[in-house]
């Protein structure tokens, strides 16, 4: 390990596509919105953002873009943040993409084009870089066999962390290879079949899986590890300004803290700090604090 900890990101990368609405579209309707905006976003990306800036890790990100413009925006603020971006891949599909429509009660409407994020796939090329890594991150907007991949890659001791977004049925050899599970209340209860309360959650997925940790939003979090009564991290409390990409940051962040060796509880609490800061400014990767903003918060 080195003093920094390090990180690879295996996931996926979208450009955001945004419009303010007064209301979401209904079924048949056209409606005008305000101005487009475009972002780079992408669960994998906005991750690996975060366990660079935030959490300060020598972070690899691992996907597949296309051969188009957008694949440029996504690329120069992944490079920006000071993530390895030389295993990424490109193919002749287009990058993926977010069409996003914001209303003013927040409630969001989404619909992803996977494109080039579905080729990806973890190969010999990619194994030494894994195999160096202390912690492996992996989502759900990527093919399954990325994560069984990454986790084969993974060196004995090394953490493979995944963020189960957005939630889908998982087999029971990919729950075999998870160390950290990281889910939100509702992918929590969709994992679990339940609709019990957090804790009762966390128990549960703690059956499955050596260490789970469920955010709470603006509650914080729980961590649940061995035989431990799951333990409430509370958050931070902030004037929130825009919530995308909160889990994300929270991921990046956390897995960064856990390759430097620290505590879940500790890296939950650092995490939750990064988050917070996260939503008080807009956007997703753009808000992610840096890791002295990090520190100098948390203190
Ligand atoms: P999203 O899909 O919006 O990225 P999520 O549903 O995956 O988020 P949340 O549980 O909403 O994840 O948030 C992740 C973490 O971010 C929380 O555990 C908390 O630490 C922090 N967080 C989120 N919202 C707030 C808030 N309003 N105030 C303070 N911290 C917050």
């Amino acid at each position: 390990m080195t003093g920094r900890g390090r990180v690879v990101v295996a996931g996926s990368a979208n450009v955001d596509l945004v419009v303010d609405v007064p209301r979401p579209p209904r079924a048949g309707e056209t409606i005008l919105g305000g101005d487009l905006r475009r972002s780079p976003g992408g669960k994998g990306a906005n991750q690996a953002v975060a366990a660079a800036r935030a959490g300060g890790a020598d972070t690899t990100f691992l996907g597949t873009l296309g051969d188009d413009e957008p694949a440029g925006l996504l690329l120069a603020s992944l490079d920006g943040a000071g993530v390895r971006t030389d295993l990424v891949e490109h193919v002749s599909v287009p990058t993926g993409t977010a069409f996003i429509t914001v209303s003013p009660g927040g409630e969001n409407t989404i619909v992803v084009a996977p494109g080039a994020n579905a080729r990806l796939r973890l190969g010999a090329r990619h194994g030494d870089r894994i195999a160096a890594a202390d912690v492996v991150l992996t989502q759900l907007e990527v093919p399954l066999d990325v994560v069984r991949a990454a986790a084969a890659a993974r060196r004995p001791g090394a953490l493979l962390a995944l963020n189960a977004a957005p939630s889908r049925r998982l087999p029971r050899d990919v729950w075999d290879t998870v160390d950290l599970l990281i889910v939100n209340e509702h992918e929590a209860a969709e994992l679990a079949g339940d609709t019990a309360g957090p804790d009762t959650l966390a128990r549960a997925l703690r059956e499955r899986v050596p260490a789970v940790v469920i955010t709470l939003g603006r509650q914080g979090c729980l961590v649940a590890e061995g035989d431990r009564a799951p333990l409430h991290i509370p958050g931070v409390p902030v004037e929130a300004v825009d919530t995308t990409g909160a889990g994300d940051t929270f991921c990046g962040a956390l897995c960064a803290a856990l390759a430097r060796a620290l505590p879940l509880p500790e890296a939950a609490r650092l995490a939750g700090a990064a988050a917070a800061l996260a939503v008080t400014r807009p956007g997703a990767q753009a808000a992610v604090p840096t890791a002295d903003e990090v520190a100098a918060f948390a203190a």
